[in-house]
């Protein structure tokens, strides 16, 4: 679960991390009353959107000339500002070409850039520790900085026994070329950046930039917080903060319903029961010139109303030209799979081509049922047998 940038200061100064002020808005008149609020001159009005890039972003309703969505404002210009985005859709190098309504802005303090850092912690899962990662080249997309310059990018894990020590302090302050009062400043925000990570269960930190500021300051100016969706039950503040806009409207109908679903590019709706069977079954629907339009995995007990519910979410993306269904029947029974796949096709209006394959326990009696329901059902035999029906199925429909 991700947060926005303001929401992800609120957090990380509650830790003692040195953060500009700043007040979040919900309109101009807000984003005008904030700015009142806070010292100036110069005040900075941030587009809130779960994606990074927003500086260098574009607005799809303004002309190609107008500024990001990180603008940099005297007084007299935040409610412009403010107006401008607001409503409008911003794209960045992380939304994708359809780009986020921004309906949160950001008002903060302005301040005097002398050098960017990149900070962030990391949920390692090579070695299980959280990682951290600091570089010199702060404020630039951190994957083209490892990309060309891999040397300047230092990473170590921390111990989970032993925890954050003076000496992992050091190393942050070193990768980042700091001494002196600097690198104390360095050591010291890293550490309860390190100490929010683990007590908020965290599965992301990143700061970019840290900056250091004209009069010798460090400062977080762009938080990324991200947090393990498995441990949230122990933190209810936090999900507090969850803002369902920002995620994708299926995906959220999908969680009310306990349904493991990923929403993706192609025209081939998949419902599987099993993530390593999604897994596989997107792969192969690929290995056969096609592209599945999403994961699902509808779980190891999958009943009549979870399998309706599944294909009411595969049916609602327009994109959806036929859907495979793969369904390994072992604590579920096929044949009661079947009268669920046939129900659920009823109660949907099932309008595209339908593939099923199962397998497992009662399977004869299963694939008997699907024959004799009177539905456009075509039966498949294997996995790489229902992947090529639904793909000649799909083209024969076009
Ligand atoms: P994004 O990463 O989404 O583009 P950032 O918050 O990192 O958004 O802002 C982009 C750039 O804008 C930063 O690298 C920094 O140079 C500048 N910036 C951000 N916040 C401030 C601020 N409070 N004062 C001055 N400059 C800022
Ligand atoms: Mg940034």
């Amino acid at each position: 679960m991700n947060i926005h940038e303001y929401q992800a200061k609120e957090l990380l100064a509650k830790w003692g991390v040195p953060i500009p002020k700043g007040i979040a808005a919900f309109s101009v008149e807000e984003a005008v009353e904030a700015s009142k609020q806070l010292p100036g001159p110069l005040y900075v009005v941030k587009a809130q959107i779960h994606a990074g890039g927003r500086g260098k972003g574009k607005f799809k309703e303004l002309p190609a000339t107008a500024k990001g969505g990180v603008r940099l404002a005297k007084s007299e210009e935040v409610g412009l500002a403010a107006a401008e985005m607001l409503g409008n859709t911003l794209v960045t190098i992380q939304t994708g070409e359809h780009g986020k309504q921004v309906n949160r802005l950001y008002i903060t303090d302005g301040v005097d850039i002398a050098k960017e850092f990149y900070l962030a912690f990391l949920v390692d899962r090579a070695t299980g520790r959280v990682a951290c990662v600091a570089s010199t080249e702060g404020g630039m997309d951190i994957e083209t900085v490892a990309h060309d310059t891999p040397e300047k990018i230092r990473t170590f894990t921390i111990d989970p026994a032993t925890g954050w020590g003076a000496h992992h302090g050091r190393s942050v302050a070193a990768a980042l070329g700091l001494s002196g009062d600097l690198a104390k400043q360095a050591q010291d925000t890293a550490a309860k950046l390190y100490a929010a990570f683990i007590g908020t269960d965290a599965s992301q930190i990143e700061i970019n930039p840290l900056a250091v500021t004209d009069d010798g300051k460090l400062m977080v100016l762009d938080a990324k917080v991200g947090f393990d969706p498995n441990a949230l039950g122990r933190h209810p503040d936090l999900v507090e903060l969850r803002d369902l806009t920002e995620e994708d409207p299926a995906e959220v109908e999908a969680s009310k319903y306990d349904l493991a679903f990923i929403k993706l590019d192609g025209n081939i709706g998949c419902l599987v029961n099993g993530a390593g069977l999604a897994m596989a079954t997107m792969d192969i629907i690929k290995l056969n010139g096609a592209f599945p339009a999403n994961f699902l995995d509808v779980g190891g007990g999958a009943d009549k109303e979870k399998v309706t519910n599944a294909f009411k979410l595969i049916l609602a993306d327009p994109a959806v030209e036929g859907i495979l269904v793969n369904i390994f029947g072992g604590i579920m029974r096929c044949d009661i799979i079947a009268e669920g796949i046939i129900a659920a096709a009823k109660e949907v209006n099932l309008g595209v081509p339908l593939v099923v394959r199962l397998e497992g326990t009662n399977v004869e009696l299963g694939k008997e049922i699907l024959a004799n329901s009177g539905l456009p059902i075509v039966s498949a035999d294997d996995l790489g047998d229902a992947a090529r029906k639904i793909v000649a199925e799909v083209k024969k429909a076009a």
